[in-house]
């Protein structure tokens, strides 16, 4: 059954995502985390994809990892047009295939640290919306996940315009689109509406990232700008210099949203769970979905 489907069908789509890990430590909490989320039998483990070699082959190490102790669940690698030709995105996706890896998250990037823009290597790609005509045209056994930006994003001209290249996207083959993280589910509200208005009819998948704690919350901020309403400041407030209640309070934030957002007839979550399970765990249970 291709991906689209999955998530089109009444059955509710939920995907995990992973990044490399950096340590043995952090290596071993990241198995622990796989072990303890497949129980929700997610239609997708994905792993995120960095701008240097050695990450990159990460990536598809995580992936083989969570196929060898889970053979049963499908894996997802994401895949950046940053520092790549086109030769090598091809290298990369034939890779990818031989291992297993049934769908790609087909994304720019992000520009390098210290650039203020993106620019392509020579012979590489400009934009997401080329990947992923690269990879329908060439590997079309892929499924493929692009990204949607309910606050618009960061480089967009306008909405409107952000909007209509993500129309090119789906066009070109995106087969689901996983949103950006954000807190104000009235924002996702509005980006739906917006896309069906222009005629996307592609499954759009929230994104959710639960807060823990104040630190992650700064790194939010700065990373991805994206808007934190007052109730959620005030809920964090509240929790005071308290690590356990920080946690409570992100977990309880979070359970709230996908609560709505589910209820609003998602047809999925993209939760990211960088890497541990607890936070994961209870907002899903909370929202009455139980591990097998
Ligand atoms: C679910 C998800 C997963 C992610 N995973 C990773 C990851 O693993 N690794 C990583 O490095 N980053 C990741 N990112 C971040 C992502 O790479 C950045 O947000 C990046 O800045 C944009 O990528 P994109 O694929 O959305 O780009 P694009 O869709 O190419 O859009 C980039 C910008 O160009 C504009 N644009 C698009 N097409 C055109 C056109 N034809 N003409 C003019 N302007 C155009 C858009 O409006 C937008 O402002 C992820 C983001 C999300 C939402």
């Amino acid at each position: 059954m291709s991906l689209r489907t999955t998530y089109e069908n009444d059955s509710f789509g939920l995907s995990f995502e992973l990044f490399p890990p950096k340590t043995p430590e952090s290596e071993a909490m990241l198995w622990q985390t796989v072990d303890e989320l497949v129980g929700f039998e997610p239609a997708l483990i994905t792993c995120t994809y960095g701008a240097g070699g050695s990450t990159q082959a990460k990536t598809l190490e995580v992936l083989d990892g969570v196929r060898g102790r889970h053979p049963a669940v499908a894996v997802a690698s994401h895949l950046t047009c940053v520092g790549s030709t086109v030769d090598q995105l091809r290298e990369y996706l034939r890779e990818a295939d031989q291992r297993g890896v049934s769908a790609i998250v087909a994304l720019r990037g992000d520009p390098p640290q210290g650039e203020a823009a993106f620019t392509p290597v020579a012979d590489g790609l400009r934009y997401a919306s080329e990947l992923v005509t690269l990879i329908r045209t060439e590997f079309p056994q892929f499924n493929i996940l692009v990204a949607g930006y309910p606050e618009t994003h960061q480089e967009a001209v306008s909405p409107e315009a952000d909007l209509e290249f993500l129309k090119q996207k789906c066009a070109a083959g995106g087969d689901v689109v996983v949103t950006q993280l954000f807190y104000n589910n009235a924002d996702f509200f509005r980006f739906r509406d917006r896309c069906t208005a222009i005629g996307i009819d592609t499954p759009l998948v929230p994104g959710l990232m639960p807060v823990t704690n104040f630190k992650q919350i700064q790194r939010i901020a700065s990373l991805c700008k994206a808007e934190l309403p007052e109730a959620f400041i005030k809920a964090f407030e509240a929790a005071g210099d308290d690590p356990a209640a920080q946690f409570e309070a992100g977990v309880e934030y979070a359970s709230r949203q996908a609560e709505e957002l589910i209820a609003e007839g998602v047809p999925g979550l993209h939760l990211y769970v960088l890497n541990k399970s607890p936070a994961a765990i209870r907002v899903l249970e909370q929202v009455g979905m139980t591990r097998s």
